[in-house]
């Protein structure tokens, strides 16, 4: 029997998503046993002239990870659209944007600036920036284009459906492997994770209450964290009222509250505004009385970088996407 061919590309991410396939451990032989890689750069050989050698729709899976940051990104993802029958978007940066998403606060200029000139690690007196062509003596070097935008997968070409997590765990990449070999997937488009909040599944879940009076919000390094109590309750910001669940409550489980790399429940289209919203919803108040204006924004400014607490993960795919510049 011929095995179903399958690729893994990696774009803008830090490189978790493919330490979790090697997680897989032991089950990694399983998946080699069963497919046949085609293309993997960080791991094999293969080279794009290999994938623009295969028939469109051969590949039966590609898992994409990784924002779409360059022009190389947008062509490598565009090529394997056309040679795969399914494209996974996996991990959170594929997903959402993820950590590279929050480039979109700045544009490719701003960001140029402060890496090629302005840290305090960098030498560069003749101010000199990444070029997309360089004539030297034998030719010329070229780099691909660095969009001033990081876009989503979805928003660069049509996904088939979404593993969730920064980095998805490996009991939900084989749970999808396993149902991609068997042909028992959901609807296009869906997110292979349950469908429930993390407040759903959490540990801690009955320990918060429905209203929550807190003097001052904290950030987890400055106090001792219960290992029991809700955050919320503690004055930490938690996302688990608007993150889907699915990891096993990994942070919370580490005593930390969770940042909301799964993304939201099907439904809701801005999972940082949704949490902005939930969190103004439990906070209002002080005692059995509605919170004055005045005590409200006290709270509100204890929010150290709340776009960044936010849309941590979510940026590019919010209703905001970008920040906008005149
Ligand atoms: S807010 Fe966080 S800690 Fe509290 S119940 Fe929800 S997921 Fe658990
Ligand atoms: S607890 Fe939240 S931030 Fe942590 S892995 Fe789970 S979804 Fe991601």
């Amino acid at each position: 029997m011929t095995k179903p061919k399958v690729a893994f590309y990696w774009c803008s991410s830090c490189g978790g998503c493919e330490e979790t396939v090697v997680d897989l451990n032991e089950d990694i032989l399983k998946v080699a046993e069963a497919v046949n890689i085609v293309f993997w750069p960080v791991a094999l050989d293969f080279k794009k002239k290999d994938v623009e050698a295969l028939g469109d729709g051969e590949i039966a899976v590609s898992f994409i990870n990784g924002a779409i940051r360059l022009e190389e990104q947008e062509e490598m993802v565009k090529l394997l659209r056309q040679k795969s029958g399914l494209v996974v978007a996996f991990g959170a940066c594929a997903h959402l944007g993820g950590i590279p998403g929050l480039g979109n606060f700045w544009t490719r200029d701003t960001i140029f600036q402060r890496v090629y000139k302005e840290v305090p690690t960098v030498e560069n007196p003749e101010g000199t920036l990444p070029q997309e062509k360089t004539a030297i003596d034998i030719g010329e070097l070229t780099l691909p284009k660095f969009y001033d935008t990081v876009k989503t997968l979805d928003q660069t070409i049509s996904v088939d459906y979404y593993l969730p997590g920064c980095p998805p765990p490996p009991d939900l990449i084989m749970n999808a492997v396993n149902a991609i070999l068997k042909g028992e997937l959901p609807e296009k488009g869906a997110v292979l994770a349950p469908d429930k909040a993390q407040c759903d599944t959490c540990p801690r879940a009955e320990t918060k209450p429905e209203k929550i009076s807190i003097e001052e919000i904290k950030r987890p390094w400055e106090i001792k964290i219960d290992p029991e109590k809700c955050f919320l309750v503690q004055g930490l910001i938690c996302l688990g009222p608007v993150t889907r669940s699915g990891c096993g409550e990994t942070c919370i489980r580490a005593n930390m509250p969770c940042r909301g790399c799964f993304g939201p429940v099907d439904g809701v289209v801005d999972q940082g505004a949704k949490g902005l919203s939930a969190i103004a919803s439990i906070l209002g108040i002080e005692g059995e009385e509605k919170m004055s204006d005045e005590d409200a924004q006290k709270l509100i400014n204890q929010i150290v970088d709340p776009a960044g607490t936010f849309y941590r993960f979510s940026l590019a795919s919010s209703l905001l996407r970008r920040k906008r510049m005149s």
